[in-house]
């Protein structure tokens, strides 16, 4: 239990932390050195045009970690309290037995000390559980995070080409720069700056490709209708279309909700879920 309370609180540290990399390397170095090429006009310069995207993509990726950590699943002990009559679900706060066992899809989060309904798992990066309320700012923000890797990742390859004449015109190319700039770094021949910007390229790739397959496997449990919680236990749900489904979570403009993030307000103390 003190490994995930430590990890609670390591892993939003690991993420901020390379978000903040990421920002001051995006601005103050791959950004500024596009706008060194002379063969581009003023107006719609590569470097803008970045730029632009670049802060369209971090600020969604942060603004949905924002959400999924303010529309955290509400305690259902405190929202049947408040109905009345569960008494018996507020009286087990130490969660020696989970208090919401006896309702469908509600599980005891230790490290949040609270009952959820609709529980699919504890987000470290977070430090939240994701359940209904937030799931949607959830995909959101490991969607955004993927895609504000993978810019990264190219732009950070245009950098390193441009300032070290690398070519990547061979997929090998790519493999071959890390064992290759290692022994030059060490030789001398290439900057501690230099070197950073190379080990950020594979760190970008790793989170890039890991919240990409997240996401991906998320909104196919979500077009099934089930929730990481519902198939680690292995609970049976009810078959329903997958329009309905993606409904649920995106709202009935699913297609629009899945690009414009907005708060979502709703409540699991209300919603006729399940399961
Ligand atoms: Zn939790």
């Amino acid at each position: 239990m003190l490994v995930l309370r430590v990890l609670n609180v390591v892993a939003p540290t690991y993420f901020l932390c390379i978000s903040l990399v990421t920002f001051v390397l995006q601005l103050f170095l791959f950004i500024p050195s596009m706008f060194k090429d002379p063969s581009t006009t003023p107006l719609f310069s590569p470097a803008l045009l970045h730029g632009a995207l670049f802060l369209f993509l971090s600020a969604n990726a942060l603004g949905n970690y924002i959400l999924v950590i303010q529309s955290s699943p509400e305690d259902l002990g405190k929202c049947l309290n408040s109905g009345g009559g569960a008494e018996a679900v507020a009286a087990r706060p130490d969660g020696s037995r989970s208090p919401g066992s006896a309702l469908p899809s509600t599980h005891f989060c230790r490290l949040c000390a609270r009952v959820t309904q609709r529980h699919d798992h504890h987000c470290f990066f977070t430090g939240n559980c994701i359940g209904s309320r937030n799931m949607r700012n959830f995909i959101m923000f490991c969607l955004y995070t993927s895609l504000a890797c993978l810019d990264s990742l190219v732009a950070g390859v245009a950098y390193i080409s441009a300032v070290l004449s690398v070519s990547f015109a061979s997929p090998l190319a790519f493999l071959t720069l890390l064992p290759h700039s290692i022994s030059q770094f060490f030789s001398g021949a290439l900057l501690s700056s230099e070197m950073f910007v190379i080990l950020m390229l594979y760190l970008w790739l790793g989170i890039g490709l890991a919240c990409a397959g997240f996401c991906s496997h998320q909104i196919l449990l979500i077009l099934r209708g089930q929730t990481r919680y519902q198939v680690r236990k292995g609970m049976v749900v009810r078959a329903r279309p997958w329009r309905k489904n993606l409904q649920d979570v995106f709202g009935k403009r699913w297609l629009i909700g899945l690009l414009i993030p907005v708060l979502n307000v709703g409540s699991d103390c209300h919603r006729p879920k399940d399961k």
